[in-house]
């Protein structure tokens, strides 16, 4: 049995963030990771698929380049080097944190940890695969989640999130099923790469929870690029057919499920352990990381906090800073958080959508939008529009969302985040001194 202070489950963005807080605090930690530092951002999600969609974006600009005089575009992907000047990429973060645990004195251990005994007045018991015994008065179980196919005949034969970072090729005709951010991000990226593209969506609308009006842009801007996106459509099953995908009446190389994620809180020992979950199985967690049991916290993607790398980021170092820095009151205050879906364009959007504000501050509400084409499709003479709307409420007319659609919105947000955390208005923005020409300056002239 060996002691620490802090034993943190899972090395991904915020189990890491969380025991390297807590080891500059003084903390004896340890960390059990039974695959690779980093997690899915890391290796199967944020960091590999932006890389895809930097790939993707150099191909629609090859494409603006010629529209405006270059000789050429950039041609087609080869896709054996871009994947190999990828994971070089993915190696050196890896290592990174390798190197960051080992000079904070952290202990890591590659393997996973299950609880054998939990203690609601003292310390935990958490066993590592080879049999070792870990215990500690503070257990954090960062474990993260993982794609999950739809339970119908032939679901295997599609593919999740995960294998498309293993493609050494694009696929020719692809069917992703999905209208979520993984869906919209694969579709745009893959479809500016050369594939074709079929979105087969089961509701009404691209990206559920964003405000609906940016959510028509972007169907929009898809259809116009190519991309069939299809509402109201149910997979029940896929076929294999002479090397193809059979769906309906349909037929793909591949299909892609890109229909949520499932939390991987499944195997974390005593089966009766209850920490407290929702119904899709998320551990439950106040502000300040508490399960249901004294002692044993979470964070990330395994919990009901939003399931973004960021949130998991603030939300351990919230976690370590109060357990063992100078903050005995820190808590995450989660109402505004920013966030990107890399489509193509990107899209970006923080605070209340229309309908929420309308839902929440009634006639109090106001709506500045600003549309327009962005400089270098202007040039190209190209269709693609940006929309940028700002909402606003109460005496003040405070901004309360701001949603943003359109080459550059990605970098343009955080800033304006920022404001808008600190209770930004209107009248604000538009004594601001703009800088020109840039699309960031649509925010500060919309009406
Ligand atoms: P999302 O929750 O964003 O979207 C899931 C989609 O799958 C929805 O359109 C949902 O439809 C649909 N769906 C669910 N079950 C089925 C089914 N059985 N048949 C057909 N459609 C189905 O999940 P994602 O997997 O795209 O992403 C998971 C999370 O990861 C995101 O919510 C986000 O928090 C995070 N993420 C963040 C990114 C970023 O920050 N850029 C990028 C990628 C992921 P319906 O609405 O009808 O339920």
């Amino acid at each position: 049995m060996r002691d620490f202070d802090f034993v943190v489950l899972g090395g991904g963005s915020g189990g890491l963030a969380a025991a390297q807080r807590a080891a500059a605090h003084g903390a004896r930690v340890a960390l059990l990771e039974p695959g690779a530092l980093g997690g899915t951002c890391v290796h199967a999600g944020c960091v590999p698929k932006k890389a895809m969609w930097l790939a993707a974006q150099l191909a629609s600009r090859g494409r603006a380049a010629q529209a405006i005089g270059f000789a050429h575009g950039v041609g087609a992907l080869d896709w054996p080097t871009f994947v190999a000047h990828r994971q070089r990429y993915i190696d050196a973060i890896e290592r990174g944190y390798g190197d960051k645990l080992a000079s904070a004195g952290i202990t890591v251990i590659p393997q996973r940890g299950r609880f054998v005994e939990v203690s609601a007045s003292g310390a935990s018991t958490v066993e590592a695969g080879d049999g070792v015994r870990l215990q500690a008065p503070h257990v954090l179980v960062a474990t993260g989640a993982q794609a999950q196919r739809p339970a119908v005949t032939g679901a295997e034969l599609g593919a999740v999130s995960d294998d498309v970072f293993g493609w050494n090729a694009l696929p020719e005709r692809l069917a992703i099923v999905g209208g979520g951010y993984i869906a919209v991000e694969f579709a745009g990226l893959l479809r500016a790469l050369g594939a074709e593209v079929t979105m087969l969506v089961r509701g009404a609308r691209l990206l559920d929870g964003f405000d609906a009006e940016l959510a028509d842009a972007l169907t929009a801007q898809y259809r116009a690029s190519g991309i069939e996106v299809c509402f109201g459509t149910t997979v029940d099953g896929l076929a294999s057919d002479r090397g193809r995908l059979r769906v309906g009446d349909g037929s793909f190389d591949t299909l892609l499920w890109a229909t949520g994620r499932a939390p991987n809180a499944g195997d974390l020992g005593l089966d009766d352990m209850n920490l407290g979950r929702d119904a899709r199985g998320r551990i439950i967690v106040d502000s300040r990381q508490n399960t249901k049991i004294p002692g044993i916290y979470a964070v990330g993607d395994v919990t009901t906090q939003p399931a973004l790398t960021p949130v998991a980021v603030a939300a351990g170092r919230c976690l370590a800073d109060r357990l063992f820095g100078a903050r005995a009151d820190a808590a995450l205050d989660l109402p505004l958080v920013p966030t990107v879906v890399f489509a193509q364009p990107p899209l970006a959007s923080i605070g209340l959508s229309e309908a929420q504000a309308r839902a929440e501050h009634g006639e109090a509400v106001s709506v500045r939008r600003s549309r327009f084409r962005p400089m270098l499709t202007a040039l190209g003479g190209g269709e693609s529009r940006s929309l940028f709307k700002i909402v606003c409420a109460g005496p003040e007319q405070r901004v309360v969302g701001l949603h943003l659609f359109g080459e550059g919105v990605d970098e343009i947000l955080q800033g304006f985040a920022l404001a808008i955390a600190r209770g930004v208005s209107v009248d604000d923005l538009e004594q601001a001194i703009a800088i020109h020409p840039t699309s960031a300056e649509e925010v500060l002239f919309a009406r």
